[in-house]
């Protein structure tokens, strides 16, 4: 998972403070200042189906050193806390991801200066209250897992979804900017991942396209289609729509060809029935139409023949009640 989880607070040593009073107007001493290390994210696959390849993690490792750390990604001034003065990518040799890799994770020391404002977050923080980070970045490359093309122009794969045993996801790369890194105020909060580069994604959904529009647009492209989840989940309902309907047109179908077949052989059609009966399952519903209503009428002169004839009884009522497929 990309949120991350500060690790512990720890000792500022000479090293670490020659690094935060880089950020510092003044020389800050080890009693002035709180330190922490904090794990911003790693290779795993997130909740989102996505993951940092590990040239990514390293090149996050560069770009967060110096970022400030923020209550739920509200980026005010004043709620600006902590700030990372050291990174380095790690890998956990115990620890293997879901891909079976060596579980490698991005690092951070952060420091605070200690004052009244921040008594509580430190408080929170060494009571293991305050966990949970998410990081804020965006990549300029995004891969298909499965076929390895840009996911940002879109391909037929959808993260989430299994091909031939293999669930697609996408893999962050090349990181161009690391906006911030947030204390999660809820730790359980289900969202609170990465923050990545979908500024678009919220703007797409408010215009969303109609299932009729996409329609037109799918008979006209000529070549790769991207849709926004929820045009994806319009599109899906209707088609499931659709799906029922015409369950129940095959269903009427199959019973008018039986129907049909029927009245063939009442109407003594000298056809075989079995051959009949397969000619009457390719018909359409017209087509069956057309027949039911001819082989009605045909069977309504018999009867008038029957009355009149009286003694021939070629079909009597019996007869026609027999046959049943
Ligand atoms: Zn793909």
């Amino acid at each position: 998972m990309n949120t991350g989880y500060i690790i512990k607070s720890i000792t500022a040593l000479d090293d670490d403070l020659g690094k935060i009073n880089r950020y510092t107007r003044r020389n800050l001493s080890a009693d002035g200042v709180y330190t922490f290390s904090v794990i911003l994210c790693d290779n795993e696959i997130d909740r989102d189906y996505e993951r940092f390849c590990v040239d990514s993690l390293n090149s996050l490792a560069k770009l967060f050193i110096g970022k400030t750390g923020i209550f739920d990604h509200n980026p005010k001034g004043q709620n600006q806390t902590a700030r990372i003065y050291d990174t380095e990518v790690l890998v956990d040799k115990l620890k293997r991801t879901s891909l079976n890799e060596e579980y490698t994770y991005l690092k951070a020391k952060a420091y605070m200066v200690k004052s009244d404002k921040n008594a509580d977050l430190i408080l929170e923080i060494d009571g293991g209250i305050k966990k949970e980070v998410s990081v804020g970045c965006s990549v300029s490359s995004i891969k298909c897992s499965v076929c390895a093309a840009d996911a940002k122009k879109g391909c037929k794969h959808q993260k989430g979804k299994v091909y031939e045993g293999t669930q697609c996801h996408h893999i962050l790369e090349k990181p161009t900017d690391a906006y911030e890194w947030s204390f999660v105020a809820v730790p359980a909060q289900k969202n609170a991942g990465v923050t990545k580069s979908y500024e678009n994604q919220d703007k797409e959904d408010s215009k969303l396209r109609d299932n009729d529009t996409l329609i037109k647009a799918f008979s006209v492209c000529d070549e790769e289609f991207t849709l926004t989840k929820a045009e994806a989940m319009a599109l899906c309902s209707h088609i499931k729509c659709l799906e029922k309907t015409a369950e129940l047109g095959f269903a009427y179908k199959q019973d008018l060809a039986k129907e049909v077949t029927r009245l063939s052989f009442l109407a003594n059609d000298q056809l075989d029935t079995a051959v009949f009966a397969s000619v009457a399952s390719k018909m359409d519903i017209e087509e069956l139409k057309a027949f039911k209503s001819a082989y009605e009428k045909k069977l309504s002169s018999f009867e008038d023949n029957v009355q009149l004839k009286g003694k021939d009884k070629t079909f009597t009522q019996a007869t026609m009640n027999e046959f049943k497929i």
